[in-house]
């Protein structure tokens, strides 16, 4: 069984306190992201599952176990670091058979020192047990590397070096899957490609694994469901498309994806629709709200850039005048920084052929529907 349930709990280092009280339930076989800025937490929260880190205070649950008293080794918990943590001097093969080995020599030799493993298994390499060598190169097969057994780890890229780290990982058939920053060493193009890897590797396995990441694309196009971490809190738990289109607030809206964040001010509200004062203009919102004072949220995809002189009807919709600042053309869409009375917006367009882009210093009009004014 590999769910993982958090309890309460709280790590301090020290004076400091790194997590507050957290709660997390994971359930078997999810892929599960933990997201938010350098510091906020997600390592930690990753250490004291593994066994790494002892939880100051609360409950560890993997499966039916509750595990703050076992150690990292027993925990069924692969590891994926985003150093790799490969041995360099050992050819693709040995470092993931590495593990095995150690756990049948653990088997077979009551001695608990790992520097002793170390002396007996350089002895035993080169005659690796019929059973150990197939299970690796059936793994090596899966990550598409055993043309690479022979290899050292050195001669790899880092695509395959970080494929030979899930392969090490997942040969130990663990419960749960642990990656911290996996694909933070690999380029642009690489990092795409191992998403799609490691996304389509977990549903194969249907092994439940935890993702911790700074970068909200990758945490939005991998996981099933997301835990976005600020100050040692978990702020927000949902769906990617739950955290991009309900941000409970707006340290959210701006983190999981772009936002303009705009001050209003509620003026009136007539049949479930509000009007709202910003700086220089008036909005309107279907999402109701209790207070005077609010943020209104709007993605830049939801405004839509008029030429100047387009005959809206303003009692139907938002419309803005706005100056475009700066445009950005970046292939499928273009970008505009915008200036709304003291105001800067972004506007993100489709762009397709053939379609003019506004030129920077050019006055524009800008139609934003009811239903896309998110206020928190
Ligand atoms: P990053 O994305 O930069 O890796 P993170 O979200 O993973 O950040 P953590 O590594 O979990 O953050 O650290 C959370 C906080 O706890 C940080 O302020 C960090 O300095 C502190 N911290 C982590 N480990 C220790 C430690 N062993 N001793 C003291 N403070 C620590």
């Amino acid at each position: 069984m590999g769910s993982v349930i958090i309890e309460k709990m709280t790590k301090q280092f020290g004076e400091f306190t790194a997590l507050h009280d957290i709660n997390l339930e994971i359930q078997e076989g999810e892929f599960f992201a933990l997201l938010g800025p350098s510091g906020c937490g997600k390592t930690t929260t990753m250490r004291c599952i593994a066994g790494f880190e002892q939880p100051t205070s609360g409950k560890i649950k993997i499966g039916e176990k509750e595990v703050e008293k076992i150690p990292a080794n027993r925990r069924n918990c692969g590891m994926v670091f985003q150093s790799y943590a490969l041995f360099p001097h050992m050819n693709v093969f040995d470092n993931v058979a590495y593990s095995l080995n150690i756990k049948q020599l653990n088997a077979s030799n009551p001695v608990k020192q790992l520097g002793i493993y170390a002396r007996l298994l350089s002895k035993r390499l080169g005659r690796t047990p019929k059973d150990i060598q197939e299970k690796v190169m059936k793994i090596l097969k899966y990550v598409e590397l055993d043309q690479h057994a022979d290899r050292l780890t050195s001669e790899l890229s880092g695509g395959q070096q970080q494929r030979v780290a899930l392969a090490r990982a997942l040969v130990m058939e663990p419960a749960v899957l642990l990656m911290d920053e996996p694909l933070s060493n690999l380029d642009q193009k690489l990092r795409h490609s191992m998403r799609n890897t490691i996304r389509t590797i977990q549903q194969d396995l249907g092994i439940t694994t935890i993702f911790v990441t700074h970068d909200q694309e990758e945490a939005m196009s991998m996981a099933d469901r997301v835990a976005v971490m600020d100050k040692g809190n978990i702020v927000q738990i949902g769906t990617p498309t739950e955290l991009y289109s309900n941000p409970l607030t707006p340290f959210i809206a701006d983190f999981v994806g772009t936002s303009n964040i705009i001050d209003v001010e509620i003026v009136e509200q007539i049949n479930g629709t509000i009007k709202l004062k910003g700086d220089n203009f008036l909005l309107q919102s279907t999402n109701t709200i209790e207070k005077k004072q609010a943020k209104a949220i709007i993605r830049p995809e939801h405004i839509q850039v008029l030429p100047y002189d387009t005959d809206v009807n303003k009692e139907e919709v938002n419309v803005l005048e706005g100056i475009v600042l700066m445009s950005t053309y970046l292939g499928p869409t273009v970008r505009y920084d915008m200036k709304v009375g003291d105001q800067e917006i972004i506007v993100d367009t489709t762009y397709s052929s053939g379609i003019s882009i506004f030129e920077e210093g050019r006055k524009v009009k800008l139609s934003i529907d009811h239903g896309r004014v998110l206020l928190i």
